[in-house]
């Protein structure tokens, strides 16, 4: 599996449609102050289903919708979709027949957001477990933020553990575990 396309509508600066093609090895995302690097990697992991508004850099789910500017009205919706390749068929299995994998999120608000797989709708549970189970996702220790590194030093054994459990690959089981014992 692999990230093909980032299409961004109406999230944080982001307000007309943008999509970004996201090529084999490395891409770079370079630009001045407040131009929207951050916002970028913020949209890649509120589509894998970051549901802490606090990681968002927000004081509120909602604030992560176009909020205006001096000659652009704000914005009610904000929509986030990531486009994964999946010709080598290595998809979690229930999504392991597709070639192409549609992951979006979408925001209105004071109405929460909603997840769709492929256009069908889907929990936020099941977007994060897609992801968990590629080894990846909103958390994953591949996606590190300014400050982590020291926060990493300072972690409690509990917070570190889940981060090597992120590294092997077993956290989607995790979840899952936690999902059947609340049951
Ligand atoms: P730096 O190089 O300083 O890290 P950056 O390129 O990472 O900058 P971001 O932090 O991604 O920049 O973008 C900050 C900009 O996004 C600010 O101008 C802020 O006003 C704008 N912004 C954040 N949330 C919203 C929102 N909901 N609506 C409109 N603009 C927003
Ligand atoms: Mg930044």
């Amino acid at each position: 599996m692999k990230f093909s396309k980032l299409r961004i509508v109406g999230f944080k600066s982001f307000v007309e449609p943008m999509e970004f093609i996201i090529g084999n090895g490395l891409t770079g995302v370079v630009g001045p102050n407040g131009c929207g690097k951050s916002n970028l990697v913020e949209a890649l992991r509120w589509v894998m289903g970051e549901n802490s508004y606090k990681n968002m850099r927000a004081s509120g789910m909602d604030d992560v919708i176009f909020s205006g500017s001096l000659n652009r009205p704000a914005r009610n919706t904000a929509e986030v979709t990531l486009y994964l390749e999946n010709l080598d068929r290595t998809a979690p299995s229930a999504f392991n027949d597709a070639d192409l994998l549609e992951v979006s999120r979408r925001i209105e608000r004071e109405q929460g957001s909603n997840y769709k797989i492929n256009a069908q709708d889907v929990r936020a549970r099941d977007v994060q477990l897609l992801f968990a189970d590629a080894s990846t996702g909103a958390r994953s220790p591949a996606m590190v933020r300014q400050g982590q590194i020291g926060e990493l030093i300072a972690a409690k054994p509990t917070a570190r553990r889940q981060i090597l459990e992120e590294a092997a690959g077993i956290s989607g089981l995790h979840s899952r575990r936690h999902e059947a014992e609340i049951r």
